[in-house]
């Protein structure tokens, strides 16, 4: 192994210098010159002691390597093969189709060759490189198992990746959507870093492929961010937190834009300490959340610190603080496989409890629309109560006269009518009676309008007290004319109630200076009917009570006079 510093050595000088250069031996078995911008020599021999033509495979295991060139030089110093390859060259550069850098050796029989190779970077930036040597067969074996593999890892992410989308399409829950990026991503970032990317995608764009590396991991950062905000509900729990995660993102992804340029260098020096911080503040975070009993932080806080052990691991590998073996080789990829599952469980969780979140906010609106249904139909009995009760008023006020309350004389047609028919299908005698205030003119005159109403109230108040059986019925009339029609059917017994209420009157003892009885009075006319040929409507009737008022009036007034209407059989 022969370090170059000035990088300026090349192979006929190194060729002819042979041994007077200060090489040194190598025990590594994956050689790792980290972060360097030397050039770095590395040769050795290999002797075919066998006595036939043998074929060896040396593979250069590490895809992103910038430049390799290698030279097989036999015994004489001829060079027998030349490559010049390498991750910045174009991929047909490559001696055979392969991620890594794979080199055919032919060795006569008995012979001795030497294989001396050139390992230099772009950005000074070496990563751990093993080197294999292996016959076909191995070969073979080997790739395969790692193709097998890879091909698991890939798919499984593509996998989620398909799944989580089609969910998204059909649930339209934005933290799928953004799970969906940040794994594409990831995605675009291992295939490149694990060099299919190159192989299979743009092997003609070798500049392009290694300007992707530093965005993606930017863009990585920015998806991680934003998605860690949404899964962690952040904006809700901490705003301001939430928008620093993404400026710390935004931070790395602006840090790889000297990529474009060719500048490696000054992007991973502002990159680094951002991306450090921004790992620690979401492992803050989660452990702050799941702190709070939040299920899906936990998730989160197992899913992403797996993740970051298998970061960690690697970059101390490239760092060259650890060596290389299968678990600082894979270590990223099973912890992220792992994170993307979780976080996947962790999404199912959310939408879970998304949904039920809207079941219960619909139920709510529900019980709320059910309580204001039933507000609504409390309301409306109750406005039906009124107006009912408005309408009983109405209708009480059509029917009564509003200074007695007495029945009107619209209700007198109706109700007399009414029992006149009555009366005559059962064959019993209907007493009805015109009652009139005597000389109220002179009431008024003297005492004033207002005192001859109050009159007519206390009147009224009167016969309310005297005829209060079910059937009988008081109307006023009209002014100071009044008619009873009365339960009984009895003559006598009309004719006593009559006289029981006019001396009842009487005995009110209202002044009445304009009367000759000195008090208030009244006649009355009762009509005892029987005879419902000759009698056949209220009208008729009442012709007939208040002619027998008139006789009660010629009498001096205050009398009650009865007339009998026999049938005629
Ligand atoms: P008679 O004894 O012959 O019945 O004499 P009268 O004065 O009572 O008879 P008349 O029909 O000449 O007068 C009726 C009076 O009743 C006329 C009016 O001043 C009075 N009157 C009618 N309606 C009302 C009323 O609603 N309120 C008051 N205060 N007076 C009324
Ligand atoms: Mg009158
Ligand atoms: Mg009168």
């Amino acid at each position: 192994m022969l370090e170059d510093p000035a990088r300026e050595l090349d192979i006929d000088t190194l060729l002819a210098r042979g041994d007077a250069l200060p090489w040194q031996p190598s025990e590594q078995q994956a050689i790792n010159f980290s972060f360097s911008s030397s050039a770095w020599w590395l040769q050795f021999e290999l002797t075919n002691t066998t006595s036939e033509p043998v074929r060896r495979l040396l593979e250069l295991a590490m895809p992103l390597h910038d430049y390799l060139d290698a030279w097989l030089v036999d015994a004489n110093g001829e060079f027998v093969r030349e490559w010049q390859t390498g991750d910045r060259r174009a991929f047909d550069s490559r001696p055979i189709v392969h991620r890594t850098f794979v080199m055919s050796i032919p060795l006569p029989p008995g012979e001795t060759r030497r294989v001396v190779l050139r390992l230099d970077t772009h950005d000074g930036l070496f990563d751990a490189t093993p080197l294999y040597l292996m016959d076909d067969a191995s070969f073979l074996a080997k790739s395969q198992r790692e193709l097998m593999a890879f091909s698991l890892y890939f798919g499984a992410l593509l996998a989620l990746l398909v799944f989580n989308l089609l969910l998204y399409v059909v649930t339209r829950e934005r933290p799928l959507l953004l799970y969906v990026l940040y794994l594409s991503v990831f995605f675009v970032l291992m295939f490149s870093s694990r060099g299919f990317a190159f192989q299979y995608w743009w092997p003609r764009w070798p500049t392009f492929n290694n300007q992707l590396i530093p965005l993606n991991i930017g863009l990585f950062a920015v998806t991680l961010a934003i998605f860690s905000n949404s899964y962690l509900d952040l904006g809700r729990h901490a705003p301001r937190l939430a928008r620093v995660l993404v400026g710390l993102a935004g931070l790395c992804l602006v840090s790889a834009l000297p990529a474009l340029q060719g500048h490696y260098a000054p992007v991973f020096r502002l990159m680094i300490p951002a991306a450090i911080m921004l790992s620690g503040m979401l492992l803050g975070v989660a452990v702050w959340r799941s702190w709070h009993r939040d299920i899906l932080a936990r998730v989160y806080l197992v899913a992403w610190s797996v993740l970051l052990v298998g970061i960690t691991l690697y970059f101390l590998r490239v760092a060259g603080v650890l060596p290389y073996n299968l678990v600082t080789e894979y270590a990223v990829q099973a912890g992220s496989g792992i994170e993307f599952l979780l976080l996947a469980l962790g999404l199912a969780w959310k939408i879970n409890q998304l949904k039920n979140d809207k079941l219960a906010a619909e139920r709510v609106t529900h019980e709320m629309q059910r309580s204001h249904n039933q507000q609504l139909e409390a309301q409306v009995h109750a406005r039906t109560r009124e107006l009912e009760q408005a309408n009983r008023q109405l209708e009480i006020v059509s029917h009564t006269d509003p200074l007695t309350g007495l029945l009107n004389r619209r209700q007198f047609e109706a109700l007399v009518d009414e029992e006149l028919n009555r009366r005559r299908r059962h064959g019993r005698a209907l007493l009805f009676a015109v009652m009139d205030i005597d000389t109220f003119k002179a009431y008024n005159d003297t005492y004033g309008h207002r005192a001859g109403d109050v009159v007519l109230e206390k009147v009224a108040a009167l016969l309310n007290i005297h005829f209060r059986r079910a059937g009988d019925r008081l109307f006023r009339l009209g002014g100071e004319e009044f008619a009873l029609m009365l339960e009984s059917d009895a003559r006598v017994e009309g004719q006593a109630a009559l006289e029981r209420f006019r001396r009842a009157l009487e005995g009110l003892g209202i002044e009445h200076r304009g009367s000759q009885h000195g008090v208030v009075t009244a006649s009355f006319g009762l009509v005892a009917c029987e005879n419902f040929t000759q009698v056949t409507d209220a009208q008729t009737l009442y012709q007939q009570a208040d002619q027998a008022m008139y006789e009660a009036k010629e009498r001096h007034r205050n009398r009650v006079v009865t007339r009998s209407i026999i049938s005629e059989s």
